[in-house]
This record gives C-alpha cells, sequence and structure tokens, in this order.
C-alpha cells in the first residue's frame, strides 16, 4: 500500500498488503521457472505468451493467463492486481471526495471543512506557535506543587496541555457487558521503556532526534537556546526517573493480559496508592468522569511511582515534562515549520529513509488527505459512505451475509470430528456473530454532532478546530467510560479498503472501500459476487473457527468451548494441512512456512466450500463463470521483492489461494473433468480442508 490508513485496533485483515519495503534479494543462480506442483505464475517473467495453460495442469493460469500477461506494476509498487487496485482506488475517491460538492451531512462537512482548514497554510503560518505559547505559559507560571495540583484538578481535560497519566475505557475483565476506566500511564518519547534504564545505540539516537526536534521548536516558542537544552534534559531526567524500574506487571495488550483481573482497585485502593498525586480529584473535576467503585490499573507500580516522585523538588521536571509533550502533542496543527518539524522527527524515530520529502506546495494533494483521518476517522468515514455507497448495495450484501452463515451452520453440522458439545460452541460463535457490513447500521456512536467549527470561508483556523474536536474526543471518553460495554463499536472506517474478522468481538467487518472497484459492483452477476464479495466474507467468518479463533467464544473472550478429544482431532487436521504446504515449493529451493499460512488456508478453504453449499442449491448455476470469478480475484504480478515478502505473509502465496483451494474439492474438480493423473487433482484421502 503506498498510504496509510488508520486502522483502530485489531481487526484480523484480509487481504495482504505488499508495501514498498525493500526485501532481501535472492542469489542471481536461481531458477524461478521450477515449482512443486505449480510454478509461482505470479511472478513477473514466469508467464509468456507461448505459455501452455491447461485447467487440468494449473487451474490459475488457465483462468488468469491474459490478466496477468496485461497487469502492469504501478510506480511506487511492488506487485499489480485487485488489492493494490482496491488501494488506488480508495485513494483516489478520496482525493475526489474533498473536491466534490460541499456534502449537507454535518459529519461530512466536517470533514469536507477540516481538509480546507488543514491545507490553508496562509492562515496556519500567520497564527505559527501563538496559541501553543499561550498554553506553555500557563503552565510556566505553576511555582509550587500546590500550584501544580491546581493545574491538574481544575483545567479542563481537554485545556490540560498533557497529563501524567491517560485514561481510556475498556472492557471490565469481572463484567464484560460494563466499561471500567483504565488509567495507564502517559506516552514517554522512547516507546521502549528499557532505554531508560540501560540505554542502547538506538536509545541514544532517539533521544538525540527528540533534543534537536525540541531545540528548534522551543526557539520558536521563545526559549533561548540554554533554556531549552535545560527543558529537554528536565524533561528526560522525568521520563528516567518514571522509569527506572521494569513494571510490575508488561505494559503489553496480550489477551490474558487484558483479561487480567489483578488490574482492579477499588476507589480506596487507589486512592492508598497515590495519596498525593490528585488522580481522582483530577479525573472527575478537571475530566468529568463520575466517581468510581473501581478502576483498572494497567501498571499499578506506575502510580507508586508517580507518587513517590511527585515532590516541590521534582517540579521543574514535571513541568517541562508537560511542556515538551504539548509541543509533540501539538505541532502537527501548527504552522509550515512546525509541522515539517514534527514530521522529520518522527520519520527519523521510525528510520524511514523513504519518507517522501515534504512540500507545502503539493500537501493538499498527497499528505492532507491522510492528516484528516487523524481526528476526523468517522467524519471522513461518512463523507465517504456518502459519496461512494447505495443503501441497496448493504442490503444486497448483508443479505448475502446472512446466506453465508445459514451455509456455515450446515458445514458445523456436518463436521464429522467434533462431538455434540463442541458443536454447540461452535453454533453459539454463529448465532452471535456481530455482521458488520460496508458501515455502521447506525451512525450515533460516531458522530461528531456537537463539534462546530468555523469554516475557511467562515474565517476559522485549525487551531480552532483543532480545540473544537479535543473537547469532543473528552465528553465521549468520558460518556463511555462508565455504563454497558459495546462491543459492537466498528474498530476500523468503512473506508479501508479490506475486511477482516475480529476475534475479540466475534464479529466481520466489510469496509465499504471492499466492495469497490473490480470487487464489487451492482451490475455483477450472482455468480461473480460469490466469488469475489461472498468468497470474501466466508473467508472471514470462517477465521472465527481457525486455529487462532477458536480460542475465543461466542462473546470473544478467550475461553475453550471444544472437548479435549475433539481439539486434538481439530489439531491434528491442521497439522496435516500445514504438512500439505510444506510440500509444495514456489520454486526449487524454496519452501512455505504452513505453520504461519495454516489460519488463513484453512479459511480460504471453508470459504469455498460455504460458497459451494449455497451453489449446489441454486437452479443453472454457472460453475464456469464462478471459477473463474473466483480465480481473478487472485490474479497479480509480483516483482521478486514482492514474492520474498509473501513468503513471509500468513496467506499463500494467490497462485495457491487458487489452486490448492480449488483442488479440495469435488464439484471442482468433476466440473472440469480433473482425475487422477492431472496435475490438478488431489486424492480424497490427501485433502486438507479442516471444515
Ligand atoms: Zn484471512
Amino acid at each position: 500500500m503506498k498510504k496509510a490508513v488508520c486502522i483502530l485496533v485489531t481487526v484480523i485483515l484480509c487481504l495482504s498488503m505488499i508495501c514498498c519495503a525493500a526485501a532481501e534479494n535472492s542469489s542471481e543462480e536461481i531458477d524461478y521457472t521450477t515449482g512443486t506442483p505449480w510454478v509461482d505464475i505470479d511472478l513477473i517473467g514466469n508467464v509468456t505468451a507461448d505459455t501452455p495453460a491447461d485447467p487440468k495442469d494449473n487451474f490459475a493460469l488457465w483462468a488468469n493467463k491474459d490478466r496477468i500477461l496485461s497487469l502492469k506494476i504501478p510506480e511506487g509498487y511492488l506487485t499489480a492486481g485487485d488489492t493494490v487496485d482496491l488501494s488506488e482506488q480508495a485513494d483516489a475517491d478520496t482525493m475526489a471526495m474533498f473536491h466534490g460538492k460541499v456534502p449537507e451531512n454535518h459529519d461530512a462537512r466536517l470533514a469536507y471543512d477540516y481538509y480546507y482548514l488543514l491545507t490553508d497554510w496562509a492562515t496556519r503560518d500567520a497564527i505559527g506557535v501563538a496559541p501553543l505559547k499561550e498554553m506553555a505559559d500557563v503552565v510556566e507560571e505553576i511555582k509550587s506543587l500546590d500550584d501544580l495540583t491546581e493545574y491538574l484538578v481544575h483545567t479542563p481535560g481537554e485545556d490540560r496541555l498533557f497529563c501524567f497519566w491517560r485514561s481510556e475505557d475498556r472492557q471490565d475483565p469481572e463484567n464484560p457487558g460494563n466499561s471500567i476506566l483504565s488509567l495507564r500511564n502517559s506516552v514517554f518519547f522512547i516507546k521502549d521503556h528499557a532505554e531508560y534504564r540501560e540505554m542502547t545505540a538506538e536509545g541514544k539516537y532517539q533521544k538525540e532526534v527528540f533534543a534537536s526536534f525540541f531545540q528548534k521548536m522551543l526557539a520558536k516558542l521563545g526559549y533561548s537556546e540554554e533554556e531549552a537544552r535545560q527543558k529537554f534534559d528536565n524533561c528526560f531526567a522525568w521520563e528516567t526517573m518514571m522509569n527506572s524500574v521494569d513494571p510490575a506487571e508488561g505494559d503489553s495488550s496480550s489477551s490474558e493480559f487484558t483479561n487480567d483481573i489483578d488490574h482492579i482497585r477499588t476507589r480506596n485502593e487507589l486512592m492508598a496508592i497515590s495519596p498525593n498525586v490528585p488522580l481522582l480529584e483530577a479525573l472527575e473535576k478537571a475530566d468529568g468522569y463520575p466517581e468510581m467503585e473501581k478502576y483498572f490499573i494497567q501498571d499499578p507500580s506506575f502510580f507508586e511511582r508517580l507518587n513517590e516522585l511527585y515532590t516541590e523538588e521534582n517540579l521543574p521536571l514535571m513541568r517541562d515534562f508537560i511542556i515538551l509533550h504539548g509541543i509533540l502533542d501539538t505541532a502537527y496543527v501548527l504552522d509550515w515549520e512546525s509541522y515539517v518539524l514534527l514530521e522529520e522527527c518522527l520519520a527519523a524515530i521510525d528510520h524511514d529513509d523513504d519518507a517522501p520529502a515534504l512540500d507545502k506546495a503539493s500537501y493538499s494533494e498527497t499528505k492532507a488527505y491522510d492528516d484528516v483521518n487523524i481526528f476526523l476517522g468517522w467524519p471522513v468515514a461518512r463523507l465517504y459512505v456518502e459519496n461512494y455507497t447505495d443503501p441497496r448495495d448493504k442490503e444486497r450484501i448483508s443479505k448475502l451475509v446472512d446466506e453465508i452463515i445459514h451455509a456455515y451452520y450446515g458445514i458445523i453440522d456436518k463436521a464429522d470430528f467434533i462431538s455434540e458439545e463442541t458443536r454447540a460452541g461452535a453454533y453459539a460463535k454463529l448465532d452471535h456473530l456481530s455482521k458488520n457490513v460496508l458501515y455502521p447500521d447506525s451512525w450515533e456512536p460516531y458522530s461528531f454532532e456537537d463539534v462546530d467549527f468555523a469554516s475557511k470561508e467562515e474565517g476559522g483556523s485549525l487551531w480552532e478546530a483543532f480545540r473544537a474536536i479535543n473537547k469532543h474526543e473528552h465528553k465521549m471518553a468520558v460518556s463511555k467510560a462508565a455504563g454497558p460495554y459495546d462491543r459492537t463499536v466498528w474498530s476500523g472506517f468503512p473506508f479501508t479498503p479490506n475486511c477482516g474478522y475480529d476475534p475479540s468481538v466475534n464479529g466481520i467487518f466489510i469496509y465499504a472501500a471492499f466492495a469497490r472497484g473490480n470487487n464489487y459492483d451492482p451490475g455483477m452477476s450472482d455468480e461473480e459476487l460469490y466469488a469475489k464479495v461472498g468468497a470474501g466474507i466466508a473467508h472471514e467468518i470462517s477465521h472465527a473457527f481457525d486455529i487462532e479463533g477458536s480460542k475465543y467464544d461466542k462473546d470473544g473472550n478467550i475461553n475453550n468451548w471444544w472437548t479435549e478429544e475433539d481439539r486434538a482431532a481439530f489439531l491434528k487436521k491442521n497439522e496435516k494441512l500445514v504438512a500439505y504446504y510444506n510440500a509444495m515449493h514456489p520454486w526449487e529451493g524454496q519452501d512455505f512456512d504452513g505453520e504461519n499460512m495454516k489460519g488463513e488456508a484453512s479459511a480460504d478453504m471453508a470459504a469455498l466450500k460455504c460458497i459451494l453449499l449455497i451453489a449446489a442449491e441454486k437452479e443453472n448455476f454457472d460453475y464456469d463463470a464462478f471459477f473463474r470469478a473466483y480465480a481473478d480475484r487472485y490474479a497479480c504480478l509480483d516483482t521478486i521483492e514482492a514474492a520474498m515478502i509473501r513468503l513471509m505473509d500468513m496467506h499463500p502465496m494467490n497462485y495457491l489461494r487458487v489452486n490448492a483451494t480449488l483442488q479440495q474439492y469435488d464439484d471442482f474438480l468433476n466440473f472440469y473433468g480433473i482425475t487422477e493423473g492431472d496435475n490438478m487433482y488431489l486424492a480424497p484421502e490427501d485433502r486438507v480442508a479442516i471444515w
């Protein structure tokens, strides 16, 4: 992918994305035109006009030959095919919608207006760093610990430049239907906190990059070189003290960790951990959170340390910590110079040597689209949906989802390796599967209705818009923290050109931008619809029953619903599938990692089985059109770098996603008259589809 899209949380996405990252190149002696049982036909140069194509020998080649020969790898990519086209389409759609008619919908209009404020460099440069300086000056006025306490307790959350902790809602591990307020340490400069205890060359490098950034930003705010140096040293000293010991519990987001009830503290316990720091008063008076009975404390030792270090002596360090992090948080909504300094700093931290040089003249046609998403992902989604979706498509695809789920009941029903007990658990997952098609059914949870800011024409500024959005975010955070936990909330945006299954909510997400381009058009035949969107949906649902997804129950909790015996049989089937892929080679001397691919490969197989069950019920179903459309979805052209990246991907290579999947089923083999002795043939006892 060329452009980064902001994805919020954990959905396992379906399409593999080949980036422009360089991969290890192999030695020149390799003969890429060899392979077992098929040559890697996706690799550039392996298919020519003279290459013979026979459906019984290599179906993917036979079905896709013409398209492979016509594919051209676009500039900036390592591969060509539907995935790239979809990503390019999403980019083109995004650009067009900010230049189309002014939207009527309130939230869509916010995104639209924000884009023009973002790209209004004349106003941004005229305002410069003045609003940030004003906020920093308030912090400079903090002369005692009492002043600091006053600042934390009485400055409304959205008006504080920065804080020592972060608060967010999360699922209550003791009562999964409810939310609980989670408190955790604030962000530090260096992500790997161990660097603060024993600094490596990487830590030193990052420290220098940040020091240089702040030297320049603080100069813009009017500080002398010496003052700037001192402020950075103070801030860094504070971060080092705060990270002086290993966290008692890792700052991990692993599922085991997030389900840990040991992190829950009552109100009194929290007060006892941190009596010096006005944590609860700040949460309630400044942020507006209600008094709660209990809290989730990500790393209790963090608050103990904060309590110890919250002293008069450390005041200058804490003050500078707030100011410097405030700068880091706001530089990108200030003037051009601040924006560039921040972008260059972050690219240097990521060792992103390929980051394109920033150019003010082309900003509005390049980076601005991504920058709108940073704060206004949902309003952008609204704008996207207003422009590119039709409720009739949502209805058609939703019906398709229901049809596919119905077929899955049949698959589970006939699975002969599971007992009734396990079967009941699998049914329950289907019963509770949340279906998220194109865009949310209700926009209410994503609404920015209360946000208002003046547009460019009305004389507004990006800074004012930024502040208005901040206020909204705070309000939303407070309203979500107490009350029911909504696990149906979308964790990705509809303009994401992909689809996915999220085991932690037991839900599938078919984003609107996935149903574009070659994947979907309202005029396509049922056969094409089943082969493209249908197989995609069925693939995602099957992740509920793959090796990872099967660890989660109907509610998205890690919870075993398998009998010991059934689980053993399931693992054995997975092993057979791994061995099947391990026996293949894209070219001689190159192995596949079947272990890595088993989840995605089994999802492809279950998906195809599901669609074939549906097809069997249809009159005059055009199997040839269906199988060709199925193959077409995976037609691609890879450079050797892309092929090397695919070898590490969890998805099998595209030609295998066609051939290895199709050869599992008699419906396919019989239709094309494929029998023993044909390369596409797989004997029933050698088949590896798990479901
Ligand atoms: Zn998948």
